[in-house]
């Protein structure tokens, strides 16, 4: 039999090449294309009456108009139009607007059906459709009407007519494709049905049914496609094997300034179980700012180290390189470490220097930033690579630094907390360690939301806070079209603030500084020389000193959620209660939006949610290409739940052969092995 999937839509009655072309443009070429081509929405023609019909929801009315209609204009094109409607014996009032050609049809006495918005305080409704004639109204009236997205070369009507078609000609070669016992467990109908019921349901309840059905099943496939390919990873791939002698790795983590949280020594456990094992690890550690995720990765370093091997970690600035080493050296030097920095700004002489020792051996742990994955850095014998700050990197730069080595262990962190469910299958074919405590003791930070006009407010406070031996951040507006315009508003901004804050000590730092200067400002910042430190998002990622209880981030508004949470995140890391203060004045709904949320919670976990349900699971992480896959029907924040389901099922039946029945896993397992899924 001839698979759906290869059948071209000119099969069908009335399609000719140029139709092709407009369905092509819909992404349609093939039968199983048009069955699928689901509607994304349902429009109920069901009849109410103005006692039941729910506040603010769209409902349909049948009435009588009684009385003449009036009109308002507003300009030429724009116009009120209004009449009296008797329902069930309630007179209500219809309001259409820009509808004016309708004006002439409402004739006093006329039964008419209209669809629209209701407020039932006003007795009002805002009137979308409006049907007419007898023969519309019967046609319509408790009808569940499905709403396609199309294109102006297509019309729905003749799109329904085509997909009705389909289904009469090719309905009975829709092969099921779940396994029955899954259906069954989770009364699921059967594939067929439930395609045909999403396009032609009778009532509500059916669309639920079929979408479940649909929705179930095409997360489970994918969830299977993705542990299978991963199992056959596993099977190919052989990683470092090796023992780490726990002894000393137990010394080590006495000698650590703190004890390690739980969530943290859980992730160790996971991280050093992997190192041991003779897979490659692939994981994603994931924590929220300030979670505490460098000290885990000292830890990963120095246990890989332990077992004979050296250790890269990769950060996206300077900035962050230098700091990460000066605590892997603090932490590991003392054990007889030799950590050394790689950057892009190096003389030719310390890099010449510092590319013999990696290529030696001597360098026990390499620390920098892109140039870590320069073709002239030739490793020695790379067993563990981190990146850290993960999502700042491309795929392929990832890649490239695990071709250092032969097969080393893969450690990736991130503090873009991408909701759990949205990171399984983004990153499905990882594992995910999740830092989901904060260390004791750290104290709160309160947000706060101010307009411009508070700006001296401001000063004063930061000044309060500076007298008390705090430090505080200024972040300047991020004007993306243009690097230069974002130097000179720091600067602008530095000078006004240094002379508002005489005699605080104020410094400035931005991306187009060298890295000696910027090393240099930030090495005062640190030791507390600097009091407040004007910046641009150089500093958005990673920088810890504890001391600055106080960010102020200035044209709030023009960041993204992700970016504010990571801005504020470089407060509250042990110094004392913290202060962000947003100053914005927004001008769209969801710019203050977005302030209220920040406002509201410091959870990275939750503003994600809130920045995913904003945005759309397709630009969450910035860029189509990040990976997220798209279903035809399933929606990966909707159907979080259907996901979880489906992903323990896939993992139960491929892992461990239950779930299903014997014949049912054989089958499923040559469908996966000849890639037969991948189509549909
Ligand atoms: P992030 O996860 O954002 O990279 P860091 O690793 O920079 O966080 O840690 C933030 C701060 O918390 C650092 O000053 C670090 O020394 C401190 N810290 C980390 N783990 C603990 C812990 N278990 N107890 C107390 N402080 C800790
Ligand atoms: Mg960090």
């Amino acid at each position: 039999m001839i698979k759906l999937t290869n059948i071209p839509v000119t099969t069908l009655p009335g399609v000719g090449p140029e139709r092709a072309m407009h369905l092509s443009e819909l992404g349609i070429t093939t039968v199983f294309d048009l069955l699928t081509y689901y509607p994304f929405r349902y429009d109920d023609y069901q009849v109410t009456n103005p006692v039941d019909a729910p506040h603010e929801e769209r409902v349909t009315f049948q009435g009588i108009i009684a009385g003449a209609p009036s009109i308002r204009w507003y300009g030429k094109k724009q116009s009120r139009l209004t009449v009296k409607l008797e329902v069930d014996g309630i007179p209500i009032t219809v309001i259409w607007f820009n509808q004016h050609f309708l004006k002439s049809k409402l004739t006093n006495g006329l039964p008419i059906m209209v669809t629209g918005k209701w407020d039932r305080e006003k007795l009002q409704i805002i009137g979308d459709r409006t049907f007419l004639s007898k023969n519309e109204q019967q046609l319509h009236q408790d009808q569940l009407e499905p709403v396609y997205s199309v294109t102006s070369k297509i019309r729905v009507a003749w799109l329904r007519k085509l997909i009705y078609e389909a289904f009469k000609e090719y309905g009975n070669q829709i092969e099921e494709v779940l396994p029955e016992t899954l259906r069954t467990k989770y009364r699921l109908i059967p594939r067929a049905k439930a395609m045909y019921l999403l396009h032609f349901p009778k009532d509500m309840k059916d669309g639920h049914q079929a979408r479940r059905a649909i929705v179930y099943e095409e997360l489970f496939l994918y969830e299977c496609r993705l542990m299978w390919s991963r199992l056959q990873d596993r099977k190919e791939t052989k990683g470092i094997t090796r023992e780490i002698p726990k002894d000393k790795l137990q010394l080590m983590l006495q000698s650590l300034d703190f004890p390690l949280t739980g969530a943290q020594q859980r992730v160790v456990d996971e991280i050093c179980s992997d190192l041991e094992s003779p897979h490659q690890m692939n994981r994603l550690l994931q924590g929220d700012v300030g979670s505490g995720k460098t000290v885990v990765a000292a830890i990963a370093l120095y246990a890989n180290y332990l077992s004979g091997y050296q250790g890269a970690l990769m950060v996206p600035t300077e900035i962050l390189a230098d700091q990460h080493a000066t605590s892997l050296k603090t932490l590991l030097k003392p054990l007889g470490l030799q950590v050394v920095t790689l950057t892009g700004n190096m003389t030719a002489a310390n890099r010449r220097e510092v590319l013999g020792q990696i290529q030696m051996g001597l360098a026990d742990i390499i620390v920098g930033t892109h140039a870590l994955i320069q073709e002239k850095v030739i490793y020695r014998k790379l067993g563990l690579v981190i990146t850290d700050e993960q999502h700042r990197f491309g795929v392929k730069q990832r890649a490239s630094l695990r071709e250092k080595g032969e097969a080393p262990d893969v450690l990736m962190m991130t503090a873009t907390p991408i909701p759990r469910t949205l990171a399984i299958s983004v990153y499905g074919e990882m594992d995910i360690s999740i830092i989901d405590e904060m260390p004791a003791g750290r104290e709160p930070i309160t947000t706060y939301w101010v307009k411009k006009e508070a700006w001296e407010r401001i000063i004063k406070f930061v000044a309060k806070e500076c007298q008390n031996g705090r430090q505080a951040y200024i972040i300047c507006p991020l004007i993306e079209e243009s690097e230069k315009l974002d130097l000179a508003n720091a600067v602008e901004l530095f000078e006004q603030v240094t002379l508002e804050l005489s005699p605080i000590r104020v410094g400035l730092l931005h991306g187009r500084m060298s890295s000696l200067e910027k090393e240099e400002i930030m090495g005062l910042y640190e030791q507390n020389d600097v009091q407040v430190l004007i910046s641009t998002t150089v500093i958005e990622v990673g920088v810890n000193v504890p001391n600055a209880t106080v960010m102020v981030i200035y044209d709030a508004d023009r960041f993204g959620l992700a970016q504010l949470h990571q801005l504020r995140g470089r407060v509250g890391r042990g110094g004392g209660a913290s202060t962000c203060v947003l100053v914005a004045n927004p001008k769209s709904e969801t710019g203050k939006e977005r302030m209220e949320i920040m406002t509201e919670t410091t959870d990275g976990f939750v503003i994600s949610e809130r920045d995913l349900q904003m945005r759309g699971p397709g630009d969450f992480l910035g860029v189509k290409q990040s990976g997220l896959p798209e279903f035809r029907l399933a929606d990966l924040t909707r159907d979080e739940h259907i996901l979880e389901v489906a992903r323990t099922d896939a993992k139960e039946i491929l892992h461990s052969q239950e779930g299903i029945t014997e014949e049912e896993y054989q089958v499923l397992l040559t469908k996966l092995q000849t890639e037969e899924l991948m189509l549909d």
